[in-house]
């Protein structure tokens, strides 16, 4: 096969040889087109006129259900199963026993080896195997352009290499120009067949046995692996004793696969598998499998204890979606953007990539399967792109714009101490969002003059465990610190919903985000919400305090939650110990119901905060974390613009301060909106503060409100249009 002549040659060749072999009347290969449809490409058995014309469409005849299930499928009688096409050009009718593997690459199935006999049979667990390892082989030959020769075969996509432009979604904003790392890292094996496959056999169970030695050192807390959870651990423990695993490993070396071969094997049909499944909890577990699979490869290459994630120079991160934690594990001096095939503005990874203001694009749709490891990449998160293997002059084009942008950034930075005025003489306040020590170090440096919300949870979601007392107050100690005279804003715990804590047991809720989380969590069980409590308290120290609860839905919950507050301060000062000199204690807005219970809450309150990410989310019923409907409704539309109005007005009747800190007080337009409504202080993230901060200079207070307030009437939906025709007649720099 390794010989020259035209591919056609070789492809039938193949395929007679493969016949012989496996004692077969029929072999054939279909490969994929870019299309999806596979085609016949090369056939010993069937009739020679259908290679190249017979052609199925994902999902259709038993090929196509083949690349759907990711797996063999193996008939007696085909043409009695339910997903059989018939094709008469192919001249099949005589063949019953059936038995068809997927080429699996890189967990993409690219193609489909079928072997046919005439009686009707079941064919052995040997000849599966084999037949698998031969489209193994097969798989890598296509690929590899051992075989056919690279790009030789238009149109049938192998190892992506075109460029490419991918649509999706801008999570965090900013340019980068970068070479792809894939945060699931597939490893293609050297060598694919073994010499010896007893000492393959023997080289495999080290392996496995190192690797379950130091899962189980890991568990006793003997190294600490960052970011690592314990559930995560409990997972990969139970995958890295289990039976079914080990021995699928061992049969394929026994089969005369290299270990690493064999571990590509077995990863490829569990990810072809498990990727189609649509239970997210499945596809976890499938995250959890293919860091297993990365660590048993580095055990077999004797580098068992490397670091998992060292990056080049302009890192562009590839995943399908990253929870907080696993941002933190790359070195951010090295990580320019993030792809993700998944997530939401919202999610997690967005959240952090905005904190740490990296450029993230997700929800690009086929992502991992159009990339290799190491191809230049561009993250354009301004109109929510990249760019695969981008052709020269998208690069130099893409380069202007980044050197435009970083003359921006250093005119907003010019901007650092000029108060934010509007034209007509308001003063606006523009505070920063935080979340995690590492933000801290931007707090000088955007110009915002405080922290309008610390979401302290994010040091629960990226710890290892529980963080105790002296680590909570050592946070919040230092966030004062930095902030000196600052206000800061501390949220007390906002978990449950989309926040999960992998070390707490959480019990699964049908609808999490209308579910037992938040200040509902800190209610029902007050040792933790106390705890905390404590810990701002003994923090602030001589110090003001500011505090808030999150997803306030009833008044009564947060009379509750003040009187645990009033009942730490009188702890603290029974007990001789320093308390905050002046304490602030407030709800966040982020439940309707609230909206139309303002007149009772706000005398009880210091100060509100308007989360508008949760409160859009519970006005327009649609989760935030759901890709399908979370950029669905927009909150430049009368129904959101009208209830924040609600909000404003009353707050300045009873004179309770009142700020908006969801992530739309950081995008000019929507904090213009905001400013129109009335509202003065807007906590955002640190990427906002610049740009909002010319916003404001640029806009003249009342003829936005007057604009706006026109705008709203008789609207039959969203107003972004309007809103930023009005912004540009009016000379803001939105
Ligand atoms: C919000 O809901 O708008 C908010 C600021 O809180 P979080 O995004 O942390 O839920
Ligand atoms: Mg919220």
């Amino acid at each position: 096969m390794a010989g020259g002549g035209p591919v056609q040659a070789r492809l039938d060749m193949a395929v007679r040889i493969i016949a012989g072999s496996m004692v077969a009347e029929v072999c054939s290969l279909y490969l994929r087109r870019a299309s999806g449809d596979l085609e016949l490409f090369a056939t010993e058995g069937l009739s020679p006129e259908a290679v190249h014309v017979t052609r199925l469409k994902p999902g259709e005849g038993l090929v196509g259900e083949i690349v759907r299930l990711g797996r063999p499928l193996n008939l007696s009688d085909a043409p009695s199963h339910p997903a059989f096409a018939y094709r008469p050009e192919t001249g099949e009718d005589p063949y019953h026993a059936f038995l068809g593997v997927p080429l699996l690459r890189g967990g993409r199935t690219i193609g489909v080896l079928v072997v046919q006999n005439r009686t009707e049979r079941v064919y052995g667990e040997e000849e599966v195997e084999d037949l698998q390892i031969i489209a193994m082989v097969l798989a890598e030959m296509v690929a590899g352009g051992e075989l056919i020769a690279q790009g030789a075969l238009k149109d049938v996509e192998i190892a992506p290499h075109r460029p490419e432009r991918l649509k999706g979604v801008r999570f965090a904003d900013g340019l980068a120009l970068g070479v792809a790392v894939l945060h699931e890292t597939p490893v293609a094996p050297e060598q694919l067949l073994s010499e010896d496959s007893a000492a393959e056999e023997r080289r495999l169970k080290t392996a496995i046995a190192d690797l379950q030695l130091q899962i189980d050192h890991m568990m006793d807390g003997q190294h600490g692996l960052v970011g690592a959870s314990f559930e995560v651990l409990e997972t990969y423990r139970m995958f890295a004793h289990d039976r079914g695993w080990n021995r699928s490993l061992e049969e394929a070396v026994r089969s005369g696969l290299t270990a690493e071969a064999a571990v590509e094997r077995v990863r490829s049909e569990h990810r072809a598998r498990l990727g189609q499944a649509r239970d997210p909890y499945l596809r976890e577990r499938l995250h959890d499998l293919e860091d297993l699979n990365d660590r048993l490869l580095r055990h077999l290459s004797g580098d068992g204890a490397a670091p998992a994630h060292v990056l080049p120079e302009n890192a562009i991160l590839i995943a399908r979606n990253l929870g907080p934690a696993d941002i933190l594990e790359y070195d951010r001096g090295r990580l320019a953007g993030i792809l993700l095939e998944e997530g939401s503005a919202a999610s997690h990874a967005g959240i952090v990539a905005r904190a740490l203001d990296i450029p993230c694009v997700g929800r690009l749709q086929g992502l991992r399967d159009r990339i290799n490891q190491g191809d230049p990449v561009i993250v354009d998160a301004e109109t929510g792109e990249a760019y695969l293997r981008p052709r020269a002059d998208v690069v130099s084009a893409f380069s202007s714009r980044m050197a435009v942008r970083a003359q921006r950034r250093a005119e907003f930075a010019k901007l650092r101490d000029t108060p934010a005025f509007t034209r007509d003489g308001a003063k606006i306040s523009l505070l920063m969002n935080a979340g995690l020590a590492v933000d801290l170090d931007i707090l000088q440096e955007t110009g915002a003059e405080g922290i309008g919300l610390f979401r302290t949870e994010f040091q629960f979601m990226v710890a290892e465990e529980l963080p105790r007392f002296n680590a909570q107050t050592q946070l919040y100690q230092r966030v004062l610190d930095v902030a000196g005279d600052m206000p800061v804003i501390f949220r007390t715990l906002d978990l449950g919903g989309d926040k999960i804590l992998p070390y707490l047991e959480a019990e699964r809720e049908d609808n999490p985000a209308l579910g037992w989380r938040a200040i509902r969590m800190g209610l029902d069980r007050p040792a933790l919400l106390r705890l905390q409590l404590r810990a701002l308290i003994a923090a602030a120290r001589g110090r003001e305090l500011r505090v808030m609860f999150p997803l306030v839905a009833s008044v009564e919950e947060f009379r509750t939650a003040r009187a645990l507050v009033d009942h730490e301060i009188a702890w603290a000062r029974k007990r001789g110990r320093p308390t905050p000199s002046l304490l602030h204690v407030g709800a966040m807005i982020e439940a309707p119901a609230l909206v139309w219970h303002l007149d009772a809450l706000l005398p009880m309150t210091d100060f509100v905060s308007v989360g508008t990410n949760d409160l859009m989310q519970y006005m327009f019923a649609a989760d935030r974390g759901n890709p399908r409907v979370a950029d669905r409704y927009d909150p430049l539309s009368p129904p959101a613009l009208r209830a924040l109005q609600a909000i404003q007005l009353a707050c300045a009747d009873s004179g309770t301060p009142v700020s908006v800190c969801g992530e739309m007080a950081g995008r000019p337009l929507e904090a213009f909106a905001l400013i129109a409504l009335g509202f003065d202080r807007l906590s955002m993230p640190p990427s906002g503060v610049g740009p909002v901060k010319q916003m404001v200079l640029s806009c003249d207070r009342e003829a936005a409100r007057r604009g706006v307030a026109g705008l709203l009437k008789g609207a039959s939906g969203s107003v972004r249009n309007e809103v930023e025709t009005l912004a540009r007649k009016l000379s803001v720099a939105i």
